[in-house]
Order: structure tokens, then C-alpha cells, then sequence
């Protein structure tokens, strides 16, 4: 997991910085290409939409202030060439707006003008990526002097971004602005689906938040790129120009949202959460209105909007910082992903960039920042869950030991009865099934209690120890062993029975007698009684427990240092098949 973080981490950041190199490397070039202002640069005139495009010989064009009227009617906008007249190879590129019909005129020295057309629903083959309308003056051999734009029903003149460039620098301009927006829109992709699988995978509200948005600004990129007029041409123009309007205001209504979620309720102000919501999803409504509009001041509209955008950025940015300082690390997080579109933002609000980046303008730069939110969005979640789940391996671990302490006698190192019980219940359950004999050895010191009171409670400690020691060597595939509390010990075997196990508790007994405690209890000796309960098929612990007691009971009452043997050979046992073998 962590590998993987630091690997998409890396991913991320080479990406980011590859977008970001795409677009200084847009800027630089597009130095080159001569931007068209519609009131500084372009003469305009406006008469109805029936004059056929060759009424532009007999129009007059007024070369200062703003084109007024022209709503439903046809703009005429002119640019001569006559100071600087061009040869071929020259390109006019227009971004997509809202107007009915565009026809673009390249007028020549000889008086001919050739025509290009397209139309909302029909851009021939005039669409590029990024937005964009090329047009590219016909190869006469004779020299350019001016170009028209005609316009039917065009929303807003301000909305008009129109470049002349060489034709081979459009061509260049246009693969360079597809890469980008073919790299960004991967990674939109990318981050979407993994933001949605994290969302189904852990059940975090923000992050499928965060996959809708990623989702939308995927759209709104892919239509405002016109990726989507290989598949459906009939979107070209006015309905494409409106989707993306639409989108880009829902996009910031569910990047609202998915901030706001990010964040547990009670680590920032009820109040500012409101207010980002209800600022967010103002956005997201005024989106509508916007977006169907072709009259009216559309531009004013826009700025407005814009400000609403910006100030729902900063709402968003405030409540998250106070998040944070109240120790949220998802606000941290979303502080750090939306940092970058918040600046970017603030600065095509400032700076007028629309001309720039080949002509992709602000929407390019807020594709390549969305993109950048996406990813970064995307690695912190990773990182995020990265530490809970090491969080949670960590719980577990020490879970898993207290479990394992909880089970073992401290001071000798053997499992305690809880121990015991718990890995003998399954092997008796077996053998019973298997109808094998199952045997235990209850061992008890003899007269420990002396040991303690002549030699102290340390050297009873020792004794213990030793014992435990030896018996721990028995343990095997055969036999389990336990300290069952004070100074009693237990064995457990499973298809041992009658000599044999008589045999072996006898080894047992002998063994034990055999420690040497010499350094702690001096020459005294030590031996233990040994109560054994042998029930064939087995029975389970509590039985078997009993049985064994009852025989401890009676070597301890035989004088000790003493083997006895319960047998029961027909099942669990009954009190009147009591079998006693003294063996010793
Ligand atoms: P018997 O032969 O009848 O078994 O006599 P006994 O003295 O061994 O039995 P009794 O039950 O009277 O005494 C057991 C003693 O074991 C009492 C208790 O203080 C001591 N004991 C129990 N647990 C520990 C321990 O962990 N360490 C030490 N040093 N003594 C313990
Ligand atoms: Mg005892
Ligand atoms: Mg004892």
C-alpha cells in the first residue's frame, strides 16, 4: 500500500508537471498568433440575417466602439490586411460560442472572396480540439488584404476569440492543444474511477462526491474540447457551448459538496457549512438560466458569475482552514487539491488569458488545474487509508498479543488453563469423533505449601519453574501441557491408554522426581502426585477434569509421590464403573 502511494504520488506530481510544461510551452507559442480584439481590432457592421454573404461588398463598416443590435440579426466583423498584405498559409481560429451560422470570408487582392461556412449543429470540418474553428485562407498565389467573420444570431460579441496565425503554426497548436487535453482527460478518467472504487470500498460520502466531480469536470472537458463531435457532429456550437456552461456550474456545486463532506460535522462553524452549500448549490442553479441564454448582456452574466464562483472558492477555503486547525486531515488535504484551482481561478479572474494557451484560454488552464485537484485528491485518500489501514494492522497485532498473553502463565512460560481449554476442546472433539482414547494427567506438588513457608515464596517461584520446565519437554503431537493454576500441572494425550499410559504417568512422576532443586530448596525433595483419567472414546475437558481430581484426590490420600489411574472404557464416565489402579 505504501509502495503504491508513493508510486502514484510520483505519478501524480511527473503528470502534473508534464501538463503544466504542455502549457508553458502553449503560452510561449501562441506569442506568435495575432489575437482579434472585437472593439480595438475588428470593423463592424450589422444588417439582417437575409443578405447573402456576398452583400459584404456593399456593406460600410464602423471601425470604433462596441457593434450593438445585433442579436438575431448578422454581425459582420472585418479585419484588414492592407498595411501588412499575407500570402497563403494564413489561418483564422476562432473558439466555439453561441451564434445560429458563421461564415468566414477571405478577401484577396483581386477582389475575389472565397467563403468557409459552418454552422450551430454542423461544423464540417472545421471543429479542432480545444474549442476551436479553423479556417484556412485558400492557397491562390495571390495576396490576402482582409477577412470577415459573419455571425447569425450570435449571443455576445465579447464572447468572440478570435486569433490569425500561420496555418502550419495552427496545425502545430492544435496537436499540442489536443495532447493536453487528451492527457488531462485520462487522468480525469483515471482519477474518477478510482476516487468511485475508494467510494464503494471504504463508504466515504466525499469521495464519491469527489468521483461526480471528477465525472463532470470529464465532461464539461470533453465538450468544451469538442472530443465529443466525432461521435455526435449535430452537438457542434450553441448546444455544446450551453453543456458547458451548464456543467462547469454543477461542477463547482459538487466540488462544494465533496469539500464539505470531506470533513467530520462538529470540526468547523454549522454556519460556514451552510453557507458554502447554499453558495455551491447557487452556483449550480445559476448554471441553468446561463446556460439557455442568447440575448442579453451574457458576458456581465458570466463575470458575475465568476465572482459568485470565486466567492464560494474562498467560503470553501475559509472552512476548510478552520477544519484543519481543528485537526481534520482531510481538510488539510482538500486545502492542499484545491489550492491550485483556487489560485488559478483567482487569476484568470484578473488577467484575461482567454487568447492565450493556443487558444484554449482559461478553460484549458482550468482542465489542467482540475486535473491537478483530481490527482492530488486521489493520492491523499490513498494515503489516507494507507494509514488507517496500518493503523489497524497495528490494533490487530497487539490484539492478537494480548490475546496470546492472555493465554500463558507468566511466570513459567506454559498456557494457563485459558490456554489449555482452548487448544485441547477441538483435539477431544476430534479424538471422540475418531473414538480414540483421551488421557489427562493432573500433576500437583506434594507438600508445596512447606517449600514456600520454610524456603520463601522466591524458591517456591524456582520450583515452579523447574517443574514447568520439565513438563514443557513432554509437549508434542501427542501431548499438551498447561500450568492449571498454583501449583498444579496437566498433560493431555489423546490414543494413549491402559500400560502404556500407565506407563508414562509413571515416567512423568519419575521425571518430576528427578529435577534438581538442589540450589534453591537445598536436599529436600520435591516430588508431585499424579491423579490420571483415561476415557475411551474421550470425553470432553470438564469430564476428563473431574475424573483426574477425584484420582489426585486419592494419591494424595495413597501418601503422595503416587500414580493413579481412572479408567473408563465405555464413554464418558459413570460412577459406578470407577476402575482405581494404585500403580504405586
Ligand atoms: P498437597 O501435597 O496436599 O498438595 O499440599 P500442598 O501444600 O502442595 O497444597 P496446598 O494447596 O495446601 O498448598 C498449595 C500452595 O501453593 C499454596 C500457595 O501459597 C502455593 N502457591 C500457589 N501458587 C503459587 C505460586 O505461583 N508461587 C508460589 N511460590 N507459591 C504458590
Ligand atoms: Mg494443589
Ligand atoms: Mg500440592
Amino acid at each position: 500500500m505504501i509502495g503504491g502511494r508513493s508510486l502514484l504520488a510520483t505519478l501524480c506530481g511527473r503528470l502534473a508537471a508534464l501538463l503544466g510544461l504542455i502549457l508553458l510551452a502553449a503560452s510561449a507559442s501562441s506569442a506568435q498568433a495575432r489575437a482579434l480584439d472585437v472593439e480595438r481590432d475588428l470593423c463592424h457592421a450589422v444588417t439582417d440575417t437575409t443578405p447573402s454573404d456576398d452583400a459584404l461588398h456593399r456593406l460600410r463598416f464602423v471601425c470604433h466602439g462596441a457593434p450593438q443590435d445585433y442579436q438575431g440579426r448578422s454581425l459582420w466583423l472585418r479585419i484588414s490586411l492592407d498595411a501588412r498584405p499575407v500570402q497563403d498559409g494564413l489561418a483564422l481560429m476562432l473558439h466555439n460560442s453561441r451564434f445560429d451560422r458563421l461564415a468566414v470570408g477571405f478577401s484577396y487582392a483581386d477582389g475575389a472572396t472565397r467563403w468557409q461556412r459552418v454552422r450551430s449543429g454542423d461544423f464540417g470540418s472545421h471543429w479542432r480540439a480545444g474549442g476551436q474553428i479553423l479556417f484556412e485562407a485558400p492557397a491562390r498565389g495571390v495576396a490576402l488584404t482582409a477577412v470577415t467573420m459573419r455571425f447569425d444570431g450570435l449571443a455576445a460579441h465579447r464572447l468572440v476569440r478570435a486569433r490569425i496565425l500561420a496555418a502550419d503554426e495552427a496545425g502545430v497548436q492544435v496537436a499540442g492543444m489536443a495532447a493536453a487535453i487528451g492527457a488531462a482527460l485520462t487522468l480525469l478518467l483515471v482519477s474518477g474511477i478510482y476516487s468511485l472504487s475508494l467510494a464503494v470500498a471504504v463508504r466515504r460520502q466525499y469521495l464519491a462526491w469527489q468521483a461526480a466531480w471528477s465525472a463532470a469536470m470529464l465532461l464539461w472537458g470533453t465538450l468544451w474540447s469538442q472530443a465529443h463531435l466525432a461521435l455526435v457532429p449535430a452537438m457542434a456550437g450553441t448546444a455544446t457551448a450551453q453543456s458547458c456552461t451548464f456543467l462547469a456550474c454543477f461542477a463547482i456545486a459538487v466540488a462544494t459538496a465533496s469539500a464539505v463532506t470531506a470533513v467530520e460535522r462538529g470540526r468547523a462553524a454549522r454556519g460556514l457549512r451552510v453557507a458554502a452549500l447554499f453558495l455551491g448549490v447557487g452556483v449550480g442553479l445559476a448554471g441553468i438560466p446561463l446556460a439557455l441564454m442568447r440575448s442579453g448582456d451574457l458576458g456581465l452574466f458570466a463575470d458575475m458569475l465568476g465572482l459568485a464562483i470565486l466567492a464560494d472558492l474562498i467560503l470553501v477555503a475559509i472552512y476548510l482552514v478552520l477544519a484543519w486547525r481543528r485537526g481534520s486531515v482531510e481538510a488539510r488535504d482538500f486545502l492542499a487539491a484545491w489550492g491550485v484551482p483556487m489560485a488559478v481561478l483567482a487569476f484568470i479572474h484578473i488577467v484575461d488569458v482567454n487568447r492565450d494557451f493556443w487558444g484554449g484560454g482559461s478553460q484549458l488552464v482550468v482542465l489542467v488545474a482540475a486535473t491537478w485537484q483530481a490527482l492530488w485528491l486521489a493520492a491523499a485518500a490513498t494515503r489516507r487509508l494507507a494509514q488507517l489501514r496500518i493503523e489497524r494492522d497495528h490494533a490487530r497485532d497487539a490484539e492478537a498479543r494480548a490475546q496470546a498473553l492472555a493465554r500463558r502463565d507468566p511466570l513459567t512460560g506454559l498456557p494457563n488453563r485459558r490456554g489449555f481449554i482452548d487448544s485441547v476442546t477441538p483435539l477431544l472433539d476430534r479424538a471422540r469423533l475418531d473414538n480414540l482414547p483421551a488421557a489427562l494427567l493432573l500433576v500437583d506438588i506434594d507438600r508445596f505449601k512447606s517449600i514456600n513457608d520454610i524456603h520463601g515464596h522466591e524458591a517456591g517461584d524456582a520450583v515452579l519453574c523447574t517443574i514447568g520446565q520439565r513438563i514443557e519437554r513432554w509437549e508434542g503431537p501427542m501431548c499438551t501441557v498447561a500450568r492449571l493454576g498454583g501449583e498444579e500441572f496437566g498433560l493431555l494425550t489423546i490414543g494413549m491408554e491402559g500400560i502404556v499410559l500407565g506407563r508414562f504417568a509413571e515416567s512423568v512422576r519419575r521425571g518430576l522426581a528427578d529435577c534438581d532443586h538442589g540450589a534453591t530448596v537445598g536436599d529436600r525433595p520435591v516430588t508431585a502426585s499424579i491423579g490420571v483419567a483415561e476415557v475411551h472414546p474421550a470425553c470432553d475437558f470438564k469430564q476428563l477434569y473431574r475424573i483426574a481430581d477425584e484420582a489426585l484426590y486419592d494419591a494424595k490420600r495413597g501418601g503422595r509421590n503416587k500414580v493413579v489411574v481412572q479408567r473408563h472404557r465405555d464413554g464418558p464416565p459413570r460412577a459406578t464403573d470407577r476402575e482405581t489402579a494404585l500403580l504405586k
